[in-house]
């Protein structure tokens, strides 16, 4: 089939290229990202293939529907940046990705814990200075530690099998607790109590109506003082004003991103000879006690190749006229 694939680096074309050998359907990769204004470029493009931060709005899926593009393939699993309605209206399948490695997700995670806590980024610098101080750079035993996690699907669970590992207590919060999950590792308790009882609180659930900014005042307002916040999950679940008040008042004493709000306009590109206009973004940047990594998590050689495979299956159903496991139906 004739794929549109937008918003593409060097290493995705490399291993998309790589699995097509097997699927052999006609790719033209773009740099840039679809969105209302790229839109046209699909045109005759039975397929577009996407990424996270790619805007396919209503607009955008109207250009679609006009160019006769039939599928929109995701490359990832989140699709927040989907109007899933307005696919439909206009007949438009939508496939993702939804397990490329949850281990990739969950190992980046506990690297954003243990870097955190022990304070490696700091230990990092000091030493290439010649500081051999260890003023500044106290941790805390992650054994005995009460880890919450919200949203246990794939990577939370895994999160919250690691963890185990270190000896943590695992309280777990979900709309749909997983009774295996709850046996051998967890215990679910609501909202509230997770966030009463939580020295680590990590963020694993999708970006819905529901869940945006559920991070946000009242929320941080029932934390322990001195709780770590990590979120690889979507920038859009933590509303970043009010967590620059939760740092500047040291309620919250840690903070790891792999993702944010705003993402859009600044990761996954090398900006390093810009000025960044973003000030909450770079007002984060200034709290020692705060990670920010540039939606990373996924980025491992294993999730790309499944990433590359699973896309490209997925749009050989389509053109098979098979019924895909990957289709989002239910929203
Ligand atoms: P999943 O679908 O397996 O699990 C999501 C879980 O969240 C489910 O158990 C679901 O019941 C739960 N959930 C849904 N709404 C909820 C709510 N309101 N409150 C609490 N729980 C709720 O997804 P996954 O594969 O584990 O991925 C989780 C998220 O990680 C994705 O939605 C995506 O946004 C993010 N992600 C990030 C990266 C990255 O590189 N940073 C990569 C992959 C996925």
């Amino acid at each position: 089939m004739k794929v549109a694939v937008f918003n593409t680096k060097a290493y995705d074309q490399s291993f998309f290229n790589s699995s097509n050998e097997k699927y052999g359907h006609n790719l033209q990769f773009f740099e840039f990202a679809l969105n209302p204004q790229s839109a046209t470029l699909a045109s005759d493009f039975p397929v577009v293939c996407v990424f996270v931060n790619d805007l396919i709005n209503r607009k955008t899926i109207e250009i679609l529907a006009q160019g006769k593009t039939r599928l929109i393939a995701l490359r990832c699993a989140g699709f927040n940046n989907v109007n899933l309605k307005a696919a439909q209206e206009f007949g438009i399948g939508v496939v993702r990705v939804p397990a490329y490695s949850p281990y990739a997700v969950a190992e980046h995670t506990i690297a954003l814990m243990l870097t955190l806590n022990r304070q490696i980024h700091r230990a990092y610098n000091r030493v290439r200075e010649g500081n051999f101080s260890l003023n500044g750079l106290l941790g805390f035993d992650l054994h005995g530690c009460t880890v919450g996690i919200i949203g246990t699907g794939k990577i939370g669970r895994i999160v919250g099998q690691i963890l185990t590992g270190f000896g943590c207590k695992i309280l777990a919060y979900d709309l749909y607790p997983d009774q295996e999950f709850a046996q051998k590792y967890a215990q679910y308790v609501s909202l509230d109590e997770l966030f009463a009882q939580a020295n680590i609180i990590s963020l694993h659930c999708p970006l819905t109506p529901e869940t945006y900014h559920l991070i946000n005042q009242e929320a941080i307002t029932k934390m322990k003082s001195g709780v770590m916040l990590i979120n690889t999950s979507r920038g859009g679940l933590i509303d970043t004003e009010t967590i620059i008040d939760g740092l500047k008042s040291q309620k919250i004493a840690y903070l790891a991103l792999d993702v944010y709000e705003q993402e859009e306009n600044l990761f996954f590109e090398d900006l390093s000879n810009e000025v960044i206009q973003d000030d909450t973004f770079q007002r984060l940047l200034t709290f020692p006690n705060v990670i920010i990594t540039g939606h990373q998590a996924f980025f491992t050689k294993n999730a790309l190749e499944n990433i590359a495979d699973t896309t490209l299956a997925n749009i050989t159903d389509f053109e098979q006229g098979k019924s895909c496991p990957n289709e989002i139906k239910h929203f």
